[in-house]
């Protein structure tokens, strides 16, 4: 696939939203025809002569012979080429890189193989995605875009290959050195900035250029709204130092590396005007706790830009005030460190009613059918342990899934990843042409539970929201939150802690913890609280700036401010030593009713 100017990438998509099932017969082919013969599948299909069999032969075969796949299955073989085995193992092609992908949703950080196709897809999805958008928010030729991104360092394994997050792949890829000149806008920052490794020095940076260009910025992005919001924090922090670089064309102290400093320095140039200007509209909006800063310091931004769906969702108010009234926000695709999924076809719908539609030219996908048990009462006490409480069916194509129902994600790749289960749970929302379009709704084994309970990470959101409600009579907004289900002392109980901006009085933190215990409708949680097998809810209020030292945490041990997403259940030890080590308040909800 070649196609290079914005409607070219549309009419590519609708051909092959046309012909979905028939496209993903034929990448599933490809797939296996180039990867003929590598070890992994070499038990199950090590006989079949991929070239001769047609595609829809070779599709139920390789569906029935082939067995469902987790990533500790994968592990044994990733790890020989970590260790530097160069037999093919996963993929017929060498595998040189290793990308670290939802070490932070799961607590543990995984390797997946990482090859050229990666960063082509990525490209790919990146023009895909800006044709749609320029369609509704057309934007200037030659303008600029303000991007919160952030690489991290790379660092080779035992074997010598290169590992890191896949945005740091990609930000030294060809593909992002095409991108940045093939499109018609670019990123404000050099390639030092986006890949210092100091997501602060980083972040400074970023704004002094994003204001240095202020008039040309088009629009503002970062791949999750996390990142934006974080940095918008950290701007109330920066700017009178900012005004200052702006003015004399300086670089503060605060920025240390030499190769920052280097590539900052030969582009900024004193601007005592802008400084003005900025100083004036910084005194302006902290007086209104940086209402609007958005269209305030970049008036001709068209619209903001980012993933603002699942555990992104939190961060929507903060952003949306950081916006203001006007400022489109636009729900940004869908993909993983695994592959890449849907795309946003309507920038302009709301984020919270985003769809993505599944490009079928990427991978292969199967959909396993879910059932929530939870609907079903009598089979809450069956569920019990450690799983999650869903009931499975066999996987389906993507050509047979059903509107309305939930499915976890399976996906076949080029980088020799065989019915992989991604562990996201989504909902076929309705079709585009051929091809499913999907609502994402959490990540499927996160889930708090302490006996007969499961509460997804969707669950914990929404009793987190209800119970959050009083705060904003009190002009308190809640800023993150994570939670853990305690079970060293019986009945275990659920805690959840939260970092609060603003004053609150106890007995409104009092009845928000009464609240969110109420909010929780799972069958297992609801008959539990009311036999006292679950204790009542304990809410943690932690001190300020207590998330920002577990974001800390996590991006020291590898993860990038790009693939950060905050835990929202945790039995990670040093994040609890953490939590603990920071709450200042603890309430406890009462007997259940
Ligand atoms: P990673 O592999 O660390 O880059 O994280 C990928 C995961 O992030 C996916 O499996 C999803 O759980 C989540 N994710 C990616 N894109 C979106 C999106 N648009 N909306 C919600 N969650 C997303």
């Amino acid at each position: 696939m070649e196609a290079s100017s914005s409607e070219d990438m549309i009419i590519w998509f609708e051909e092959v939203a046309k012909n979905a099932g028939k496209v993903q017969m034929e990448i599933l082919k490809k797939i296996l025809e180039i990867n003929h013969g590598v070890e992994y599948l070499e038990k199950w299909f090590g006989d079949i002569d991929v070239h001769k069999m047609d595609a829809e032969a070779l599709q139920s075969l390789y569906t029935s012979m082939v067995p469902l796949a987790s990533h500790a299955d994968l592990e044994p073989y990733i790890q020989r080429i970590a260790d530097g085995e160069t037999s093919p193992l996963l993929t017929k092609q060498p595998i040189t890189t290793l990308s670290l992908s939802s070490g932070t949703t799961e607590g543990r950080q995984k390797y997946v193989p990482f090859t050229s196709h990666s960063s082509k897809t990525t490209l790919q999805m990146f023009k895909l995605a800006a044709a749609y958008r320029s369609r509704v928010y057309p934007t200037k030729e030659g303008g600029k875009i303000l991007e919160f991104i952030y690489g991290s360092k790379q660092f080779k394994t035992k074997g010598g290959l290169s590992a890191g997050t896949a945005t740091t792949h990609y930000f030294a890829s060809q593909e992002f050195k095409l991108k940045q000149q093939q499109t018609k806008s670019f990123t404000c920052s050099p390639e030092q900035v986006i890949t210092s490794g100091d997501y602060k020095q980083s972040t400074y940076c970023h704004f002094l250029l994003g204001l240095f260009y202020s008039p040309d910025v088009e629009f503002i992005t970062s791949t999750f709204a996390y990142c934006i919001v974080q940095a918008l924090t950290l701007f109330e922090e920066y700017w009178i130092d900012l005004c200052n670089d702006l003015s004399q064309g300086t670089l503060s102290p605060r920025i240390t590396l030499p190769g920052i400093r280097r590539s900052v320095l030969d582009l900024i140039k004193p601007n005592t005007h802008l400084a003005t200007w900025v100083r004036a509209k910084c005194e302006e909006l902290e007086g209104s706790d940086w209402y609007g800063l958005i269209p305030k310091l970049w008036p001709n931004c068209k619209y903001v830009y980012s993933i603002m769906t699942g555990s992104m969702q939190p961060y929507m108010e903060k952003l949306k005030h950081y916006a203001g009234d006007h400022l489109p926000l636009v729900s940004a695709d869908y993909g993983s460190t695994e592959s890449w999924i849907g795309v946003n076809m309507d920038p302009s719908c709301a984020p919270q009613n985003v769809t993505f539609t599944v490009v079928p030219a990427f991978s292969y996908f199967e959909f396993i059918p879910l059932h929530r048990q939870h609907h079903k009462p009598c089979d809450a006490v069956v569920a019990g342990g450690g799983g999650d409480d869903y009931l499975e069916d066999d996987p389906v194509p993507l050509s047979k899934v059903k509107i309305g129902q939930q499915y976890e994600i399976v996906l076949t790749t080029f980088t020799g990843l065989y019915r992989y289960r991604l562990g996201d749970v989504v909902e076929v929302s309705g079709f585009y042409k051929g091809t499913p379009k999907l609502n994402f709704l959490c990540r499927r084994k996160l889930i708090l539970t302490v006996n007969i309970d499961k509460n997804t990470e969707q669950d914990l959101q929404l009793a987190v929201q209800k119970g959050s409600q009083p705060l904003i009579k009190s002009r308190a907004e809640l800023v993150d939150f994570t939670s853990h289900a305690n079970i060293v002392n019986q009945p275990g109980h659920y805690v959840v802690y939260w970092e609060i901006k603003g004053v609150v009085n106890e007995d409104v933190l009092d009845q928000c913890c009464k609240e969110m215990d109420a909010a929780f409708v799972d069958h297992g949680y609801v008959v539990s609280r009311k036999t006292n097998s679950i204790g009542p809810l304990e809410l943690c209020i932690v001190e300020r700036g207590t998330f920002k030292k577990i974001m800390e945490y996590f991006i020291g041990n590898g993860a990038t401010m790009s693939q950060f997403k905050t835990p929202r259940c945790t039995t990670n030890q040093v994040l609890l030593k953490i939590l603990n080590l920071y709450t200042i308040k603890r309430f406890r909800s009462t007997a259940y009713q």
